[in-house]
């Protein structure tokens, strides 16, 4: 992978085309066309050089853009959820945890929402199925009905 475009690769691709076009307004009128070409050449090259990155930077200013629509749809979703013992829950319609439990660890620090599978080995175990954090099922309860609010 190519290293990552800059504004200063960018503006230094426009200043040499515009070095190059000042030089050539400032030139002598005598100018030789074979050397007149030739800097039409090179500031044309400067130029595209410069479109290509930009479209680069476009492309990348997309991908934050992404990111940050993620990150903020994360956030709206923040309140969504209620604690309940170890894990978190959806909240019901009176305010309280409700249904399968939540990796706390996930959804504390990276705001992701990960159901946590049974251990086949132990059946007192439950794990996140993304960080592989346990928890001990009697304190991640899956909740059929909605835990009251004050509850844990
Ligand atoms: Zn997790």
């Amino acid at each position: 992978m190519a290293d990552p475009v800059t504004i200063t690769t960018i503006l230094g691709n426009l200043k040499v085309a515009i070095d190059i076009a000042k030089a050539i307004r400032e030139s002598d009128v005598s100018i030789e066309r074979a050397e007149l070409k030739l800097r039409l050449a090179e500031m044309i090259g400067a130029l595209a050089d410069a479109k290509l990155e930009v479209i680069e930077v476009q492309e990348l200013l997309a991908e934050k853009d992404k990111q940050l629509s993620e990150l903020e749809q994360a956030f709206q979703s923040k309140d969504a959820l209620v604690k309940h013992y170890d894990a978190y829950y959806e909240v019901g319609p009176n305010g309280g945890a409700v249904g399968e439990p939540l990796c706390a660890h996930c959804w504390q620090v990276r705001h992701r929402k990960y159901h946590l599978a049974s251990e086949p080995r132990d059946n007192f175990v439950r794990v996140c199925i993304s960080c592989g954090h346990k928890y001990s099922s009697r304190h991640v309860p899956k909740l059929t009905a909605e835990a009251s609010a004050g509850d844990a």
